[in-house]
């Protein structure tokens, strides 16, 4: 399942030549144009997808692309590309590299990416403020800057803020200097905002190379990716975004969801899936904790 989004970005780089450490693909995976199936690693099994590509820093739209994704569900094929698998980095970057928590309690990670948009994040933190869920929300530092009270608004709420990049680059683009520049301009952001400097990053499309964990390690820092894809970014409809959960969910599954987009995507879905997704898991005995509760580390770097 995690291998998908990465096969699939992949796939689309190499496809469309994108240079998009300066632009966004407003989800983990990449916009695919209209013309395109999906790659054998697709999860999609659905019609009614949408992905857009926007200038985060710049607010500005470039493209949008239709999807018409009706490859079959079927599973991830191995990653034949240069790029490391994610149960290789996992293995050699222990503690460093994560996609889950311990498997054997109960208890599963929501988090939240491409925050904080005034569309839908609020409305997201609403939903968990009424239910008393914490979650993680990974937080571009270019839209931390541009709405830091939704960002206060996380914190004061007891949710985990993460870094998620400035203004969503490919990090597996970026020379060294680049990715860490990507990573303290966010930082310089979040800290005032916040109150501590967030240890956890996710990286845009769960890309990331070796010597950037390296660093990561050094810096104290911890990469968490996820093991559980609601594929929201598309657009989906509430009871796609649900399914797409109950069938992969397990004891210290880290859920990948998204409260914010580009100007093109329509997140309701998400936000109604919620209270049901809470309500699922909890009924499944599931406890949902933040990604540091589940890891057992602190927040804070
Ligand atoms: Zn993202």
């Amino acid at each position: 399942m995690k291998l998908h989004a990465l096969t699939r970005l992949l796939f689309v780089t190499l496809l469309l030549n994108i240079t998009i450490p300066t632009s966004f693909v407003s989800s983990e995976a990449a916009a695919v144009p209209s013309n395109r199936v999906l790659p054998s690693s697709s999860t999609a099994n659905h019609s009614d997808t949408a992905a857009a590509v926007h200038e985060t820093a710049a607010a500005q739209e470039t493209t949008a692309a239709q999807e018409t994704a009706n490859a079959n569900e079927t599973t991830a094929a191995p990653r034949r590309s240069a790029a490391i698998s994610w149960v290789t980095l996992e293995r050699n970057y222990p503690g460093v590299f994560v996609t889950h928590g311990p498997r054997g309690k109960r208890k599963a990670a929501l988090t939240f990416d491409d925050v904080p948009d005034p569309r839908y994040t609020g409305k997201v933190l609403d939903v968990l403020a009424r239910y008393h869920v914490q979650a993680t929300f990974f937080v571009l530092g270019s839209l931390a800057a541009r709405h830091p009270a939704l960002v206060k608004r996380m914190q004061r709420e007891g949710h985990t803020v993460g870094n998620h990049s400035y203004n969503h680059a490919l990090f597996s683009q970026l020379s060294q200097e680049q990715f860490r520049r990507q990573i303290v301009r966010t930082d310089a952001v979040l800290t005032p905002l916040i109150g501590y400097s967030p240890r956890f990053i996710r990286p845009p499309y769960g890309e990331v190379r070796p010597k950037q964990l390296q660093w990561a390690r050094r810096n104290g820092y911890i990469v968490v990716n996820w093991d559980v894809d609601s594929v929201d970014w598309r657009s989906l409809r509430s009871r796609t975004v649900i399914l797409n959960i109950r069938k992969t969910i397990q004891p210290g599954s880290i859920i990948l969801q998204h409260a914010g987009g580009g100007p093109t995507q329509d997140l309701s879905g998400t936000v109604e899936a919620l209270p049901r997704i809470i309500r699922l898991l909890q009924s499944k005995g599931y406890e949902l904790v933040t990604v540091p509760e589940l890891l057992g580390a602190s927040p804070e770097r």
